[in-house]
């Protein structure tokens, strides 16, 4: 089993990765609130060289199911991009979001932009790591809330070797979805769990929020946390509050 966490930005990573132990970590490879193109690594050589495995987590604006043109053309270039800079890291994947519509608009025409995603790329030879595409907490117009919306995004993009699925616990519950028996409900729609964000929420069951708690201290209970892990039984990442990571690695460790 690969553990780890998301690392801060203004640190070398592997010299954290190191200090903490983990066989995984994720990282950004631009500032995730804007659209600037990413730029070459300072320490690529040491990550893409490192036994310890990494995964990318896309900038947090890109929506490629959005029905606006100017949003939905930068998206698709920044996946692109980002993708290669994943690659130029040795990374497993590139998490990007599932992305909602606006009030009025048509899902099955943001599910069909999430196809034309991959198609067009498959055009030019792929994407150059896989898109691992994670559930979202928040909002009445994702395209990855509910496991219907998963079921129909799956029936768009399922056929794609390059499109895999994140689950992000923290979402899943303040998305309104059960943990138990989750990682079973979503491998029959995916076939397939290529990470999982393993986080705790500081609000209530289907409070569409999206406020990620550290493993002891938020909603969920731990041991349930700690379960949904081992059934998904894939790489999984931390995304709690920096200073409790020590705490949440030792957590389950010890179990
Ligand atoms: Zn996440």
């Amino acid at each position: 089993m690969r553990l780890g966490a998301h690392l801060r930005q203004d640190e070398n990573p592997i010299t954290t990765a190191e200090e903490l132990g983990v066989d995984i970590f994720q990282m950004f490879v631009t500032d995730p609130q804007k659209w600037n193109k990413p730029q070459p690594h300072p320490h690529a050589a040491q990550i893409r060289e490192s036994p310890i495995d990494v995964v990318v987590h896309s900038s947090y604006q890109i929506n490629v199911a959005s029905l606006n043109n100017r949003l939905r053309m930068p998206s698709r270039k920044a996946v692109e991009q980002q993708a290669q800079a994943a690659a130029d890291l040795g990374a497993i994947g590139l998490v990007v979001h599932g992305g909602h519509l606006r009030e009025g608009e048509d899902p099955a025409e943001g599910f069909a932009n999430w196809r034309k995603l991959f198609e067009r790329q498959q055009d030019k030879g792929g994407f150059a790591v896989p898109i691992f595409i994670e559930n979202t907490a928040g909002g009445n117009h994702a395209m990855a809330r509910t496991l219907e919306s998963i079921e129909r995004l799956w029936d768009a993009v399922g056929d794609f070797e390059q499109a895999g699925f994140c689950l992000d616990t923290c979402h899943a519950w303040a998305g309104g979805e059960d943990l138990i028996g989750l990682v079973e409900r979503i491998r029959d729609i995916t076939g397939r769990i290529d990470l999982v964000h393993l986080n705790n929420s500081r609000d209530e069951f289907d409070s569409g929020r999206d406020r990620h708690a550290n493993l002891e201290s938020g909603h969920i209970a731990p041991d349930v946390l700690a379960e949904l892990m081992v059934q998904a039984d894939a790489p999984t990442i931390l995304e709690t509050p920096t200073e409790g990571i020590p705490d949440d690695l030792a957590y389950l460790r010890s179990l």
